[in-house]
């Protein structure tokens, strides 16, 4: 099996409603889809998307990078993945998300080639998941609002987006607990929002009100792990890294600098799957837990992080909800959503189609 051909398009659809983080707001979502044709016949189905503020690429570097990439294995053969996965990794530093876009195609066309759906490949831990919901960052109301709706949707774990305002974090956190009660689990993402101080000072006071939080996810600036292992030592709850994480070389220094209990591993972030598998064994044998989550990105790209998560004994948890939050579905098939539960069709690969 040799790879004849790679392209890619752009699709986009509006989200219900603004997403928005301490670092952006976003209301209409604008992905890449890619395809890497073999001489076989099969496709494989990958995608990224541009997400400046975290990764640095746009849509122009992501064109960009996928043409540069895309000469470099254009006519190798699919024998197994290991040699075109390094072509990848090693041609050009960076561009993360567009040698994800190329990794979850091969992955998904390697998949297929087997004929077992890409779970399975990938070990196959687990064929179940659930996500949780993310409830954007807004006014105490209307954050309370979208908490009830998403518990009355069926979702029993919440993401709240906070790093605004401290005394305004705290009552949006307990706001919410206390219009739920106890059978919600909450889980915080500061976005890198916070000061060290204040990252302390709010989850204690949360902790001591009754928040009984999960965790917390990067709570001051990514590049501060000194910071992080400051505060993860002066609160009661696992810290997660997101934005400090990139790669398995972040990885191993966040285990070195005890800066975090967990990490949230995106496919954007690292470069696809086979860099994702190294961050996973790096926190096994460091004793951490992972979470898999994902930007705001393609329907192949959040159902190629859905198969991973369930594949791995370390994914604790899943954030992976991206499709929930679109107003329609612009890339066919792919993982399938009943509420929090995430299923996979019984088809090889991603079980995308064109
Ligand atoms: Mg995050």
């Amino acid at each position: 099996m040799k790879i004849t051909n790679i392209s890619w398009e752009r699709v986009g659809c509006k989200l219900k409603k603004p997403f928005i983080t301490a670092l952006r707001t976003l209301d209409y979502l604008e992905v890449i889809q890619v395809v890497i044709s073999s001489d076989s016949g099969e496709i494989g189905i990958g995608g990224c998307a541009p997400t400046a503020a975290i990764t640095g690429e746009t849509m122009g570097s992501l064109d960009a990078a996928l043409l540069f990439l895309s000469e470099k294995i254009k006519g190798m053969e699919i024998e197994g993945l290991a040699p075109i996965l390094y072509k990848i990794k090693t041609g050009m530093a960076g561009n993360t998300s567009a040698k994800a876009a190329l990794d979850i195609a091969l992955h998904d066309l390697y998949s297929k080639k087997l004929g077992i759906p890409l779970y399975q490949y990938l070990g196959g831990f687990s064929d179940r998941l659930s996500t949780d919901l993310t409830i954007s960052l807004n006014s105490m109301e209307e954050m309370v609002e979208d908490a009830n709706q998403a518990f009355k949707d069926g979702f029993k774990e919440l993401k709240l987006k906070v790093g605004g305002d401290p005394d305004e974090d705290v009552s949006r956190i307990m706001g919410i607990r206390e219009a739920l009660g106890t059978e919600v689990k909450l889980r915080l993402d500061a976005n890198q929002g916070w000061t060290v101080r204040d990252a302390v000072k709010i989850v204690n006071r949360v902790q001591d009100m009754g928040g009984d939080l999960d965790f917390v996810e990067q709570p001051v600036k990514g590049t501060d792990l000194k910071g992080m292992r400051f505060v993860r030592e002066n609160i009661g709850v696992p810290l997660v890294a997101d934005e400090s994480i990139f790669s398995p070389e972040d990885a191993m220094r966040i285990v070195e600098e005890e800066a975090a209990d967990g990490f949230n591993i995106k496919l954007m972030k690292c470069g696809g799957i086979s860099e994702a598998l190294k961050i996973s064994a790096i926190a096994e044998t460091a004793g951490l837990f992972c979470m898999v989550g994902a930007m705001m990105e393609s329907h192949a790209g959040v159902s190629a992080a859905a198969h991973l998560a369930a594949s791995l004994k370390t994914v604790k948890y899943a954030d992976l909800d991206v499709p929930l939050l679109c107003s329609e579905k612009t890339e066919k098939g792919g993982i399938i959503y009943n509420g929090a539960e995430i299923r996979f069709p019984d088809l090889p690969g991603l079980g995308m189609e064109l």
